[in-house]
């Protein structure tokens, strides 16, 4: 993806009049738009004509934009809504001439339906960077996206620098190996190590002044970063730094991540406190970086084997009563959300973390449609809403941009099934879930993990134009317009993206 930055101001758009109804080649598609009569035209800097307006009766993050040949106007009750508006704005507008811009006259008023308009990114099986980062940011800006999921620990890599943790990414942040291109391996049996490529891989990690940097980038667009901090499994990379927080030290020999993917059986010891309070100092610095509301502790494929030998994790199950090792895991989440909780952070889990006895302020992100994963038992987005806890839905069914497109000609590698744009289209966050709980169901968010993911070019093919159509459903729910409707719209803002050096895939 080209850098966009400091462009915000600049309209380039696309759009040409011998294209159908104007307004209608946005996306998301407004809620509500009626069309006038001819154009208003300037030269320079469009958003300097604009005259701004405030009114409370305007819904968060919503607008009215009114252009009209003599002017424009924008209205509303928040700096969100206002921004959406120009997002709008630019869409909309054309080039005119040498110097010149047109808008076409219309009426939008507009506001979203969930307030959870999420894209993820996992750095730790690959690593992409802040120029990547930021270019994201821009284009989630664009499409009205506003909560940025930042994958940063794993089994494969951990990608953060915590002040008095040097070790972390001394060792956890290079692998020695990875899996060939083209090879997919999981396991630790000798068939799959005969598929590493022996090519080193990082040392590739985030400063403290990195993360703060991304933080005000994607805070000036109205993006919230939630940042990703897997416990107690998925933490296999910050046990190579330091293995005396594993069940099993001596599986730790190698100090460095997992090189091939899949799920590490060797989590953190819950019998340990010095593990845990190696976990909280990681958090709480966490907190302090990252000044949104919400922290992500993961929770998702914790396999429990080395709990049920470990002597310190009995020991710990014994003196706090949590009758076996299935009690540990609910355990260490009510730990974390009172934790988190006393710094004024909500927690957000993958779905399994709230199996068992878990406070409804914890928040659920769903995203298995079956028992898959670890095995644990499924907690479906309806049934976690209907239990009072807040959901942001992710199916992978539906949302998960690292399965195949089912394009006719595809030079990129996918982890396997099949998310063609029209099904990320036809998703409904609220399917299945009870009328008395939809109000729980906070939104949803496209999933992009990368064991197959290696780079920009890769990664932009998979999100766009996919993400145009979960865009779409996340900010109009119900009142999408349809997918022939959107399918026009999305091959204008397919051109605009190629323009721009984005390798968004065709539309088919
Ligand atoms: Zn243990």
């Amino acid at each position: 993806m080209k850098k966009l930055a400091g462009k915000s101001l600049v309209i380039v758009a696309a759009l040409t009049a011998a294209s159908a109804s104007a307004a209608l080649q946005i996306v998301p598609a407004p809620r509500k738009a009626v069309e006038g009569e001819g154009t208003f035209v300037c030269t320079g800097d469009v958003v300097a004509q604009v005259k701004f307006e405030s009114d409370t009766a305007v819904p968060k993050e919503g607008y009215r934009l009114s252009v009209a040949k003599d002017g424009i106007k924008i209205v509303s009750s928040d700096e969100a809504g206002r921004f959406y508006a120009l997002e709008t704005l630019k869409q909309l507008a054309a080039k005119e001439g040498k110097d010149g811009v047109k808008v076409p006259c219309v009426e939008i008023e507009d506001s979203p339906r969930y307030s959870w308009r999420g894209l993820h990114l996992d750095e730790c099986r690959h690593f992409f960077g802040k120029e990547t980062v930021k270019s994201i940011l821009d284009l989630m800006a664009r499409y009205k996206l506003n909560r940025f999921h930042w994958h940063l620990t794993e089994d494969q890599g951990w990608r953060v620098d915590v002040p008095g943790y040097p070790d972390l990414v001394k060792y956890g942040a290079v692998r020695s190996a990875s899996p060939r291109h083209g090879e997919k391996a999981y396991t630790g049996t000798k068939e799959d190590a005969a598929k590493l490529n022996g090519v080193r891989y990082g040392p590739y990690y985030y400063t403290e002044a990195d993360l703060k940097e991304i933080v005000a980038y994607a805070a000036a667009r109205h993006i919230q970063v939630v940042p990703e901090i897997e416990l107690p499994g998925h933490v296999y990379a910050a046990l190579a730094a330091y293995p005396q927080f594993a069940c099993c030290p001596e599986n730790l020999s190698s100090r460095e991540p997992r090189l091939v993917w899949g799920i590490e059986k060797d989590v953190l010891c819950l019998g340990n406190d010095e593990a845990i309070k190696f976990m909280e100092n990681v958090v709480d610095w966490v907190c302090k970086v990252f000044p949104g509301d919400v922290v992500h502790i993961g929770g998702d494929e914790c396999p429990q084997i080395r709990w049920q030998s470990c002597p310190k994790c009995q020991a710990r199950i014994k003196k706090e009563g949590l009758g076996d090792h299935n009690g540990l895991q609910p355990w260490i989440t009510r730990h974390f959300v009172k934790f988190l909780a006393d710094r004024g952070k909500r927690t957000l889990g993958w779905d399994e973390y709230l199996l068992g006895d878990i406070p409804k302020s914890a928040m659920g992100m769903s995203w298995r449609e079956s028992r898959s994963g670890a095995g644990h038992e499924l907690v479906s987005g309806a049934a976690a809403a209907t239990r009072g806890h807040d959901v942001v839905m992710t199916p992978c069914s539906y949302c998960y941009l690292d399965y195949g497109q089912g394009l006719g000609d595809d030079p990129f590698l996918y982890i396997g099934g099949k998310v063609t744009l029209e099904r990320c289209y036809s998703f409904d966050p609220c399917a299945g879930v009870p009328d008395d709980a939809k109000s729980h169901i906070l939104g949803g968010q496209g999933n992009n993990w990368t064991e197959y993911t290696w780079n920009e070019y890769d990664l932009a093919w998979k999100v766009w134009p996919r993400m145009l159509a979960l865009s779409e459903v996340f900010w109009l729910g119900e009142a999408k317009p349809g997918f022939a409707d959107f399918k026009k719209r999305a091959a204008v803002q397919r051109s605009w993206l190629v323009s721009h050096g984005v390798n968004c895939a065709p539309i088919e």
